[in-house]
C-alpha cells in the first residue's frame, strides 16, 4: 500500500478535535481516570447501546428466570450509585445462559452477565466485582471510544466532516458499522488500557458501595487459575479475550486499594449470592445450540470451512535461528529457520495471501531516522506495510504490550481479507502487529491475521503465541 494520504489528513483533524473536546473531560475525583477521545455524546452512547442490545438479544440465549434477574438487577443497581463520573444511565442486567464465563457491556449501560460467570463466583464481593467492571467500561465509555477510532480509520475525510456536522448521519454510520462490523467487534474489543481503567472503577465502586474491594481481581485470579485462557476452548478463554490483561492486573488494584479511603472490612458474601449461585448451578445445562454464544466455531465463512482453519488447543514449538514460537499443531509452518515465516491452516491461505495466521518477519529500521525508539521503529514498520497495502488501516494509536516479559508494541489495524464472501466481495480483515526490539535496533513482529467476524475468537490462541515468544 502506498502511504494513505488521507489517513494522515484525519489524524491531525482528530488530534486538534481532541484538543478541543479535552477542555469538557471531567477527571474522576480521587482517580486519574479520562476517558478517550469520543465522537458521541452520553445520549448518543444510549441510543447505540438500545441498538446493539437489540442484536444481542436476538443472538445470545438468554436467561429468563425471574429470580436471578431480580438479584442481578438489584445487585447492579446498588453497584451504580456508587460510580466515581456522574453516570444518568438506564442501567440493564441481563443473563445469559451459557457456562461460559465471561461478562460485557455495552454503551449506555447494558450489562451482560454469564451464568458461567455466576457459577464460578465463590461470593458476592467476587460477583459485584466483575459487574462493577463492566460498569466501569460503560461510564468510560469505552463501546464509542472504540467506534470513534474505527470511525477515524475507515471514514473518508471528505465523508466525516459531513458526519461531524450532523450528529443524525454520525448515527446512522454508527447503525450500518453494528450490521456491517458486528455488535462484539465494535463495541467489546477493549484495549490494555481501556481494561486499566474498567479494573480501577470496579475497585472503586466495590469500594464505595462497602464490598472486599479486592473481590474484582480475585475472581480474575481464580478463573484464571481454574480455567486456563491459552487453550480456546476454555470456558474463561473469551473472557480474557474480551477483558486482556492490562499487565500487573493484581499488583495494579493492589496499589489503587489503600487510595480509596481508610481500610474497610468490606462484606464479602450474602445468602442470596448463595442461593442464586445454587439456583443457577441446579437449572438444566444449556444446549449445546446455546453454548455457541457469541463464539463461531463452526460453519463456513466465504468458501474456508471454520473446522478446517480453527486452531486446536495444543501448541509445538518452532526453533527460527532468531526466535521460538509455540503455535496451534494442526497449524503449519511455512518457509524455514533462516527466513520469513508463516504460520497458518493451509486452508487459511489464500492464492499468495494469509487470510488466518501469523506473519513473522524481521524489519531494519532506517539508520538516523526517528529516534531509534521501538515507537519509532514500530511507524516506520507500519508505514512500510502500508506502501505495500495501500488498504491497511491502524485502529487507535498502538499500545505497550508484554512480549515474553520483554517490552513490545501491538498495534491493531484492519484492511480486506483475501477471504471472500458468497458475493465476491473481500471480507474485513483484522490484524494485530506486534513488535519487538532487538538490541542492534532491528524489529522481529507478529502480524496475526484473521477476518473480523473470527478474530476475537482466535485472540487466545494469538495471545498465547506472544506470551511464549522469545528471541535468541
Ligand atoms: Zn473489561
Amino acid at each position: 500500500m502506498n502511504i494513505n494520504k488521507k489517513f494522515f489528513l484525519l489524524a491531525v483533524v482528530c488530534l486538534s478535535m481532541a484538543g478541543g473536546l479535552a477542555l469538557g473531560v471531567e477527571a474522576a475525583k480521587g482517580l486519574n481516570l479520562k476517558p478517550g477521545f469520543n465522537l458521541f455524546s452520553k445520549q448518543q452512547d444510549i441510543e447505540a447501546g438500545k441498538q446493539a442490545a437489540a442484536e444481542a438479544d436476538k443472538q445470545l440465549p438468554l436467561l429468563n428466570d425471574p429470580e436471578t434477574l431480580r438479584y442481578i438487577n438489584d445487585l447492579g443497581k446498588r453497584l451504580t450509585q456508587f460510580e466515581p463520573l456522574p453516570a444518568d444511565y438506564p442501567w440493564t442486567f441481563k443473563v445469559v445462559n451459557t457456562k461460559d464465563i465471561n461478562a460485557f457491556a455495552l454503551p449506555g449501560g447494558f450489562i451482560y452477565v454469564n451464568r458461567g460467570a455466576i457459577e464460578s463466583a465463590e461470593n458476592e464481593a467476587q460477583l459485584a466485582g466483575v459487574i462493577a467492571h463492566e460498569t466501569g467500561h460503560v461510564v468510560m465509555r469505552h463501546g464509542t471510544h472504540q467506534a470513534t477510532e474505527r470511525i477515524a480509520a475507515e471514514v473518508p475525510l471528505a465523508i466525516l466532516g459531513g458526519l461531524l456536522g450532523q450528529s443524525s448521519s454520525l448515527m446512522s454510520q454508527l447503525s450500518e458499522m453494528v450490521v456491517n462490523v458486528g455488535v462484539s467487534s465494535l463495541f467489546l474489543h477493549n484495549s490494555r488500557s481501556a481494561e486499566a481503567q474498567a479494573d480501577a472503577v470496579g475497585t472503586y465502586v466495590l469500594y464505595h458501595a462497602g464490598y472486599d474491594p479486592h473481590g474484582m481481581a480475585q475472581f480474575f485470579t481464580i478463573i484464571e487459575k481454574k480455567y486456563p485462557a491459552t487453550a480456546t476452548q476454555s470456558r474463561a478463554a473469551q473472557f480474557f479475550s474480551d477483558h486482556p490483561d492490562p499487565g500487573n492486573r493484581i499488583q495494579a488494584v493492589d496499589a489503587e486499594i489503600p487510595q480509596l479511603g481508610p481500610a474497610i472490612q468490606g462484606k464479602q458474601d450474602s445468602p442470596e449470592f448463595q442461593a442464586v449461585k445454587r439456583r443457577v448451578l441446579g437449572m438444566p445445562a444449556p444446549t449445546v445450540s446455546n453454548q455457541a454464544g457469541q463464539t463461531q466455531s463452526g460453519g463456513t465463512i466465504g468458501n474456508v470451512s471454520r473446522v478446517d482453519v480453527m486452531p486446536s488447543g495444543n501448541f509445538k514449538n518452532f526453533n527460527h535461528s532468531a526466535y521460538r514460537i509455540s503455535y496451534p499443531d494442526n497449524w503449519e509452518v511455512f518457509g524455514d529457520t533462516s527466513s520469513a515465516v508463516t504460520i497458518a491452516p493451509r486452508a487459511g491461505i489464500s492464492g499468495n495471501a494469509v487470510g488466518y495466521g501469523v506473519i513473522i518477519n524481521s524489519f531494519q529500521p532506517e539508520p538516523g531516522r526517528g529516534n531509534g525508539s521501538l515507537d519509532d521503529a514500530t511507524h516506520q514498520l507500519i508505514d512500510s506495510l502500508r506502501q505495500g497495502n495501500p488498504d491497511l488501516k491502524m485502529i487507535g494509536h498502538g499500545e505497550d504490550v508484554r512480549v515474553n516479559r520483554r517490552p513490545g508494541k501491538g498495534v491493531e489495524l484492519t484492511g480486506p481479507s483475501p477471504i471472500t464472501d458468497t458475493t465476491g466481495h473481500p471480507l474485513r480483515e483484522h490484524d494485530w502487529l506486534v513488535a519487538v526490539q532487538r538490541s542492534d535496533g532491528t524489529l522481529v513482529y507478529m502480524a496475526f491475521i484473521s477476518p473480523e467476524q473470527d478474530f476475537n475468537t482466535l485472540r487466545p490462541t494469538f495471545e498465547s503465541m506472544v506470551q511464549g515468544f522469545q528471541l535468541r
